[in-house]
């Protein structure tokens, strides 16, 4: 079993009151890691290691300096992959090929993405004319915020993590992370990544912990944090928006969605059917993106449903290192409580459950981890529970459309507004829909396709502000104006 310390200023440290939490394998419920939880007093020193950094040997360095160190943490974490694959597996329990190919060289890829998003974005400039003829210059110049608390969730930890600390550190910045209390693993390694390449002391802070009453309270509520980038549940964003607000501090928030997928008559059926399925199970429907609300073109509903049916009952479940295995248990026991008692529900509210609806026959050494079947339902209104209320699991609803319009406006009657994907062989239709679709990300013929220099964000509940590319720099400077007067 391994014990995950806090790393605070350089130094991985214990608690100052001594409290730890239990890591259990979401694979087989087995104890794998004990966790010193940060207190306020922990949380306290991180914060002023980091606001020390800042003003101190961090903010020393030249921007090309920078740039430098972080393609050294990028090339460290690219050198010790396998470290992170298998501490990613441990946390998860989702398939080695996913860590492999993209959560871990995604999470690599956001240090030297935003270095050299850094060096090369220019800052604005204007000139202007003036009553006595000589003009006036301005010209912007981008100051980093100062210290970033940065709060992630668990379905992706180290790729949602890094999505973060690569901008906040490559503009300037100087963090505290509050890792999820699921997954502290990659995060604690990272501590080891910054102190191997050379990153200054109080650069990168990792404190463990929960929410409410820990870690997560004392980080959005201390005064030296200046800026609050968050990725989880909207409930959780509202908390800590009202903290942030104590102080004026700006937030970037990345939250939950209940997005829709749309399938034309005319799409190409093969890939639209793997798309779905990827969108609605991979990482056993714990992705943000993912897609709980199928609405496919009456023509070929039926069709549909059961290529999507077989799709889900494709699955083969098992250990992540298990090469035969292309599916992962839940993250948690209370997270298996909150999808199957989903599923209860969209069984009370008169779904057809077209697969799944419950738990798998384990083997005996699986057996007590968080395992649910991939699960599909017709037949349910729209008010229906499981069709309004991000479930977070692998599951979807399928209901069939007549029209354009129909399925703009079903798609639309949600309050979140994530993503969506699109699927059609008709080019006019599919920039139609998607420039009238809700939401912050949508995908035509793909899914989960992601170029880090396009904005990333939510519309309606499912977030604030846009991270990815320059919309990072937007965040994670300031830009101040210089005006000369000629
Ligand atoms: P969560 O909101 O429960 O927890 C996220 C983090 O916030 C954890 O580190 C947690 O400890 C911390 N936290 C909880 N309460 C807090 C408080 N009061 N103050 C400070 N910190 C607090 O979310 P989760 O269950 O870890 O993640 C799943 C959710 O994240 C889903 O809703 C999913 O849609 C969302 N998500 C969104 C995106 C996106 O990009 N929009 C990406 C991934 C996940």
């Amino acid at each position: 079993m391994q014990q995950i310390k806090n790393f605070i200023n350089g130094e991985f440290v214990d608690g100052i009151e001594g409290k730890t939490f239990d890591k259990y394998s979401p694979v087989d419920n087995n104890l794998i890691a004990r966790i010193s939880e940060a207190g306020k007093s922990d949380v306290d020193a991180a914060v002023r290691a980091a606001h020390a950094a800042r003003r101190g040997a961090w903010g020393a360095l030249t921007t090309d300096q920078r740039v430098d160190l972080l393609y050294g943490v990028a090339d460290e974490i690219t050198r010790r992959f396998e470290d992170f694959v298998a501490a990613e597996m441990a946390d998860t329990g989702q398939p080695r090929h996913v860590m492999t190919q993209v959560f871990i060289p995604r999470g690599a890829a956001n240090f030297k993405v935003f270095a050299d998003i850094i060096k090369n974005v220019p800052t604005e400039s204007f000139q202007m004319p003036t009553p006595d003829g000589r003009g006036a210059l301005n010209y912007g110049i981008r100051v980093p915020k100062g210290v970033i608390g940065v709060i992630s969730p668990w379905n992706a930890p180290f790729l949602l993590m890094t999505w973060k600390v690569g901008p906040a550190l490559a503009c300037g910045n100087t963090v505290v992370v509050k890792p999820s209390e699921e997954t502290p693993l990659t995060c604690t390694l990272l501590g080891e990544v910054m102190n191997s390449v050379g990153i200054p002391k109080g650069v990168f802070n990792v404190i463990h912990g929960f929410g409410p009453a820990s870690a997560g309270e004392y980080l959005t509520h201390h005064p030296l944090v200046d800026a609050i980038t968050f990725t989880g549940e909207t409930r959780t964003g509202t908390a800590i928006m009202k903290a942030a607000a104590e102080g004026m501090r700006d937030v970037s928030f990345e939250l939950g969605g209940k997005n829709a997928g749309i399938v034309f008559a005319d799409a190409d059926f093969d890939a639209a059917v793997e798309g779905i399925s990827r969108s609605s199970f991979l990482n056993s429907g714990q992705v943000c993106l993912g897609t709980e609300r199928v609405y496919v073109e009456r023509p070929i509903f039926e069709r549909f449903v059961q290529a999507l049916k077989a799709k889900a009952e494709g699955v083969k479940f098992g250990r992540p290192e298990d090469h035969h295995s292309n599916y992962g248990p839940l993250i948690s026991a209370e997270h298996k409580q909150k999808v199957l008692s989903y599923y209860a529900k969209a069984a009370a509210e008169g779904a057809t459950i077209i697969t799944g609806g419950g738990v798998p026959e384990m083997p005996a050494e699986l057996a007590a981890g968080h395992w649910v079947q991939p699960t599909i339902w017709t037949g349910l209104p729209e008010t229906a529970s499981v069709v309004r209320e991000e479930v977070f699991g692998p599951c979807c609803h399928i209901c069939p459309f007549d029209s354009e319009e129909q399925v703009i406006n079903l798609a639309n009657d949600n309050d979140y507004g994530l993503s969506t994907t699109i699927w059609t062989t008709n080019l006019a239709r599919a920039h139609r829909v998607a420039a009238r679709v809700e939401v912050g990300i949508t995908w035509i013929n793909s899914w989960f396709l992601r170029d880090l220099r396009t904005a990333f964000g939510g519309s309606k509940q499912s977030g604030i502000g846009r991270e990815g590319g320059v919309h990072s720099l937007e965040f994670y400077t300031e830009t101040r104006n210089i005006c000369v007067k000629l």
